[in-house]
């Protein structure tokens, strides 16, 4: 059987792997390819399974299924997977890392002192402490950063469509965490529900100064109404690692928007999490060979 890597996974992998057949990172072998291992890159549409006839399993290292044509695979007879426990700490870490640094100037004192400026006095820093954070998605991630945000002293409320207890957030409608919190942290998938959920009719309904992080995904909000919020001030902040493509296209008016803290999808992409999703592709392995 011939596994293509078809995405960035732990170094150690392909050795790993030998065991359970050939192994390449030759993206033109995908129509000999029985397994595929994909992360975010990787979009296996209609084209591409229709290009990949002897394909059977798709392993996507990750959580998001949104580039996998999930339907069309099981129509195929192909099995698609994720590796969902993975990652969420590796994220929830990022997302606790995207709330901090805008608070704290890490960025603009990083700047000003390459630049030669002690911006000692300009930099007036906040703390997370006694602050409201409202999560969207209160799943994997979601209950993580909670963790997190209780350990720093905030309030945490959520909104999840589909969960109606959990052990640290108080849960309340979208509409009450829109408005009641100053911190608010994307954790839902990509889904026809959740895609441009954060409006400008949501928007409108958000603190003055609110600070947005996103580490789910970048279509969940509406660029043009986030871009515009920033540009008024509203927004005091959109630090996301998530885009409406990897990368974003260059008429992306995000990238050029004030107040704005990027990093380039690198939520899972910790040297322990690809690890984690390593071990758990060979396991995977395992169990299919047999
Ligand atoms: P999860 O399935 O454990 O949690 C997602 C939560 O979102 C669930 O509780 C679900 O009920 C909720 N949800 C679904 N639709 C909703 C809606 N319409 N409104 C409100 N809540 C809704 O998933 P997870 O492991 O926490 O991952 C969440 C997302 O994070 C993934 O789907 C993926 O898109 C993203 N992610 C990003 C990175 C990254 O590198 N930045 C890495 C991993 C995952």
């Amino acid at each position: 059987m011939l596994i293509l890597i078809s995405d960035a996974f732990d170094a150690s992998l392909p050795e790993r792997l030998k065991d359970f057949g050939e192994v390449t990172d030759d993206k033109s072998r995908v129509a000999e390819a029985e397994v595929v291992l994909i992360r975010s890159k990787t979009k296996c549409t209609r084209e591409y399974i229709d290009a990949a006839p002897k394909l059977k399993y798709i392993i996507r290292g990750g959580v998001g299924l949104d580039n996998v044509d999930q339907v069309y695979a099981k129509e195929k007879g192909i099995r698609v997977e994720n590796t969902a426990d993975a990652s969420s700490v590796a994220v929830a870490e990022l997302a606790m890392a995207l709330m901090l640094a805008p608070i704290n100037h890490v960025v603009a004192g990083h700047n000003g002192m390459a630049g030669g400026k002690w911006l000692k006095k300009e930099l007036k820093r906040t703390e997370l402490y006694k602050k409201t954070l409202g999560l969207i998605g209160i799943g994997r991630i979601g209950t993580e950063v909670a963790k997190r945000c209780q350990a720093f002293g905030m309030k945490v409320i959520a909104f999840d469509a589909y969960v109606d207890k959990h052990e640290i957030a108080e849960l309340k409608s979208l509409d009450e965490v829109l408005a009641q919190s100053d911190f608010i942290s994307l954790h839902t998938p990509l889904t026809d529900e959740t895609r441009s959920m954060i409006n400008a009719d949501r928007l409108a309904l958000t603190k003055e100064g609110v600070i947005f992080v996103n580490t789910a995904r970048g279509l969940v909000v509406d660029e043009a109404a986030m871009t515009k919020a920033l540009e008024s001030g509203h927004v005091a902040c959109y630090a996301t690692d998530v885009w409406s493509s990897d990368p974003p296209p260059a008429d992306c008016p995000l990238t050029s928007a004030p107040r704005m803290l990027m990093t380039p999808h690198i939520g899972a992409s910790s040297k322990e999490n690809l690890g984690r999703i390593g071990d758990i592709v060979v396991d995977k392995l395992q169990g299919y060979q047999k």
